[in-house]
């Protein structure tokens, strides 16, 4: 065991038991402060290095918005502090790239992608914290920045606002509940219903949800070309550390859109702030 991922069981072997979520050990910060900026079309264009090349996004649909950003970050602040969660937020700023290829004075970029339509769960990619995955190899690994020119990167896609609301919730609380789903990836934290299958299938807002069959269909029929160690690692997360299944966790896809169609408080759970403040105690 690595002096890091000692500390780290040692940490968890600790805590109270009623609790949940799934915790990338690969993926924890050094630091509680995590200082994030902005980033648009034009800088991109300028440094197309600077994000995690394995997230999806059209990079001609990169925007700033002031108004956006406003409410993004005071839901991240409101949320994730070093009481609550030990891991914060700071920054928010446009990112200031000193010269073509430098890097910014921030640990995170973000950015803000104009989309067409929505999946009525969730939208956007984040890096799972300081990791990134590699696909040829079939890990999820730290990430080294010597050798990787990308900072963990976050992408909130941005439907308009006719089709990114609803009866229960309104435009700005449902990008509020992207952002703190994507900030909680950026923190390291995995998807509950993926860490958890068989307690989400057994979850009247899983059983119920589009994912269902997911659930219970194990890894699609591509995953047996590849090696076992993949499948481990990707699809069962098999590193991942664990404390129990937390049906409102704002990781657990049946939450989230449980929330959308019905309304109630958009937030982070008690579990989802005891394990990140177990992770990244002050
Ligand atoms: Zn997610």
């Amino acid at each position: 065991m690595k002096p890091a991922s000692l500390i780290l069981f040692f940490v968890i072997s600790f805590l109270p038991t009623a609790f949940g979520g799934a915790f990338e050990p690969g993926a924890r910060w050094d630091q509680n402060e995590v200082r994030v900026c902005w980033l648009d079309s034009a800088e991109f264009t300028k440094n197309p290095d600077l994000l995690d090349d394995s997230l999806y996004f059209n990079e001609n649909r990169l925007f700033h918005s002031a108004e956006l950003s406003d409410v993004i970050e005071k839901k991240i602040n409101a949320e994730f502090t070093p009481e609550k969660t030990g891991i914060h937020f700071t920054g928010f700023e446009k990112c200031r790239i000193p010269a073509q290829g430098g890097r910014p004075d921030a640990d995170a970029v973000l950015a803000l992608e104009s989309v067409d339509s929505f999946d009525e769960i969730i939208e956007g990619g984040t890096s799972i914290g300081m990791s990134v995955i590699d696909l040829f190899r079939g890990e999820i690994m730290r990430r080294d920045p010597e050798e990787d020119a990308g900072l963990p990167s976050l992408v909130i896609q941005i439907p308009s606002e006719k089709i990114y609301s609803s009866k229960s919730i309104g435009y700005h609380e449902a990008i509020s509940l992207t952002a703190l789903h994507e900030f909680g990836h950026l923190a390291g934290l995995h998807h509950e219903h993926s860490a958890y299958r068989d307690e989400a299938l057994r979850d009247p807002y899983c059983a119920s949800s589009p994912f269902a069959d997911d659930l219970k269909k194990g890894p699609d029929q591509a995953f047996s070309l590849v090696p076992k160690k993949y499948i481990e690692n990707l699809y069962e997360l098999k590193g991942a550390v664990r404390s129990g299944y937390d049906s409102k966790s704002i990781m657990n896809y049946c939450h989230t859109r449980n929330l959308f169609a019905l309304g109630g408080k958009i937030g982070l759970s008690a579990g989802d702030r005891s394990l990140l403040k177990s992770v990244y105690p002050e």
